[in-house]
């Protein structure tokens, strides 16, 4: 569905994306992640045409970008990463415009309007203003208006930034019956979690390049000890001078915290049980513990 050879763009001296090679294959639901500056959305931007590359190809469900990017955007939903819906019409009127966008006759939209308002929960709302509808209600339309075309392909740019736990979840189950109805699906998130959940594979990008690529389980195989215990509280610095060496297989202290990447967790319980003055949480390591190793924890702006 998509193919991504030597994709370069440069704004002034700054090269912001580094010859990227990206494939999607159709059915996949593939993420973009990366700290802040890492090229995310200029990548999005280039993959539809909306802004022209410096060098490298890319093809678009079969159709060369930004060679015939009109046409390929006729085959792409695109959920931007802020609500961009019309305030001055309701929730159907909103659909229906969108669909007029893409050349659909009104007849075909307006049949299309009730399964498009069942997916996106809002059946009862068609009627209502944009203004009267949650967060959560808004980020579903747009999803749902990006789907009034029945696109091949769907880009999503952070869908769950500023929802709710439970608004969260309804986009992600969302995402699901789309996933399992054999759409195709790029998206980028700050959220690892996320990731982890609806990612087929992903690439992890920064400072415009791939620094790391594959399924999530696989990442975290590859790149990180399978457990973690962070370990705080006022005897920590002790504990890390006197132990960490020989208990952690890799450790970093983060402000106040030690982080304990480990291959044996029972062993690095056992250095900790009964010391006074010392909390620790002992979890699985995750995606978000091999985005930081690899991108690390410095801020970016
Ligand atoms: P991300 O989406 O991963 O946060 P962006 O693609 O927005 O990253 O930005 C990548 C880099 O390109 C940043 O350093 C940003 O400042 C720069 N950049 C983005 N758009 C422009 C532009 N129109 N002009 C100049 N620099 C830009």
């Amino acid at each position: 569905m998509l193919s991504v050879r030597g994709l370069t763009k440069k704004y002034g001296d700054a090269v912001v994306v580094r010859g990227l090679d990206l494939d999607v294959k159709r059915g996949e639901c593939f993420g973009l992640l990366g700290p802040n500056g890492a090229g995310k959305t200029t990548t999005l931007r280039l993959l539809l045409g909306l802004t022209d590359p410096d060098a490298g190809s890319i093809e678009l469900a079969g159709i060369p970008v930004p060679q015939r990017a009109r046409e390929a955007r006729m085959k792409v939903g695109v959920v931007p990463q802020m609500d961009n819906l019309d305030p001055d019409f309701s929730v159907r009127e909103n659909l229906m415009t969108y669909g007029r966008y893409f050349g659909m006759p009104k007849a075909a939209i307006a049949a299309r309007v009730p399964e498009l308002l069942e997916f996106a929960g809002l059946a009862s709302k068609a009627d209502a203003q944009i203004a009267q509808l949650s967060g959560g209600m808004k980020r579903r339309l747009t999803l749902a208006r990006a789907l009034v075309h029945d696109p091949e392909i769907l880009f999503l740019d952070e869908p769950t930034t500023g929802l709710d736990p439970q608004a969260r979840h309804l986009i992600w189950q969302g995402l699901r019956r789309l996933i399992s109805a054999g759409k195709t699906i790029v998206l980028t998130t700050h959220f690892m979690d996320e990731a982890e959940r609806l990612a087929d594979r992903l690439v992890i990008l920064d400072h415009g390049s791939i620094v790391a690529e594959g399924a999530p389980r696989a990442l975290i195989e590859t790149h990180i000890e399978p457990a973690v215990v962070e370990v705080y509280g006022e005897g920590v610095s002790s504990w890390t001078r006197d132990h960490a060496g020989s208990v952690c297989t890799r450790s970093e202290t983060v402000g106040e915290t030690l982080f304990c990447y480990t291959d044996d967790a029972d062993r690095v319980l056992g250095a900790l049980n009964h010391v006074d003055g010392l909390r620790y949480v002992h979890r699985p390591s995750n995606l978000e513990d091999v985005f930081l190793k690899l991108t690390g924890r410095d801020l970016r702006d």
